[in-house]
């Protein structure tokens, strides 16, 4: 019912990226939240098929009591609901009491209570929303590189290894919806907010960032036109002129919504 695309921020790093130097830590922050939506696509497709019988809702930021709740993924079963949230993470990993460390001895936030604090959260959200469904909350480990020791099997974790087998079982299970998951779902959706107010983008200004088009593909500015298409020469993409410089002007609004787009800006297509 809601499909997932890239947040604002995400886009705005993106097209920063091609045009300004990032910092190491804005560097670390962006290539993060790229593999993280990539994470969470790859999950995507795993969940498509119970589409059929349950309502499937993608990356919801919500807001209950001056607290802000975002849900990778939100199933809404016949007598119970899902949420996953979906961690792309590679390497090894190990556990001691409650801390979570790579192996490199970098302590990292602990998944699991993010997760319960989610739960928690959507549980007192729902109740006042009058929809007092049981909860099941999951970590999702998406990447197969990843490994994690002393992991007792009681926790709500789902491997990469585990991951057929959960999501084959959902899907055996019967579910039957009515009205009131639909309703559900609409209140969550018109409650949705469009974006985090707590992105974290690096200051820019329209002079420092450097000027061109950049291709879709390998984000290296474009250096030639052959007849009425840009030609990137790093990665043999042709692209026409005309969807190039659209693609350049929604660039602009994008990054620049409160100034005006004027022909003083053309230095900023060409
Ligand atoms: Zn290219």
């Amino acid at each position: 019912m809601k499909p997932r695309s890239e947040s604002l921020e995400l886009r705005i790093l993106r097209s920063l990226n091609a045009r300004m130097e990032l910092t190491p830590n804005d560097q670390t922050y962006f290539s993060n939240l790229e593999k993280g939506f990539r994470g969470e696509q790859e999950f995507d497709k795993w969940i498509e098929s119970l589409a059929n019988s349950r309502l499937i809702l993608h990356d919801l930021l919500l807001e209950y009591n001056h607290t802000l709740l975002q849900v990778d993924s939100f199933v809404i079963d016949m007598d119970k609901v899902y949420l996953f949230e979906v961690k792309n993470f590679e390497g090894d990993y190990y556990i001691e009491e409650d801390r979570w460390h790579s192996l490199s001895k970098n302590e990292i936030k602990n998944p699991l209570l993010q997760l319960q604090r989610n739960e928690s959260l959507m549980r007192r959200l729902l109740q006042d929303l009058g929809f007092p469904f049981p909860i099941m909350s999951y970590v999702i480990f998406i990447n197969p590189e990843f490994h994690l020791y002393n992991c007792p099997p009681n926790l709500s974790i789902i491997f990469p290894t585990q991951l057929q087998r959960f999501i084959g079982r959902l899907a055996k299970s019967p579910s039957i919806l009515k009205d009131t998951h639909s309703n559900l779902a609409a209140k969550l959706l018109s409650t949705h907010l469009t974006d985090s107010p707590y992105s974290r983008l690096p200051k820019y200004h329209f002079d420092q960032l450097k000027k061109g088009i950049p291709c879709p593909h390998c984000k290296r500015m474009y250096s030639s036109i052959i007849k009425n298409a840009l030609v990137c020469h790093s990665c043999n993409t042709l692209e026409p002129y005309h969807h190039a410089i659209l693609r350049n002007v929604e660039e602009y609004r994008m990054l620049f919504p409160h100034l005006k787009l004027t022909t003083n800006q053309n230095t900023y297509l060409v």
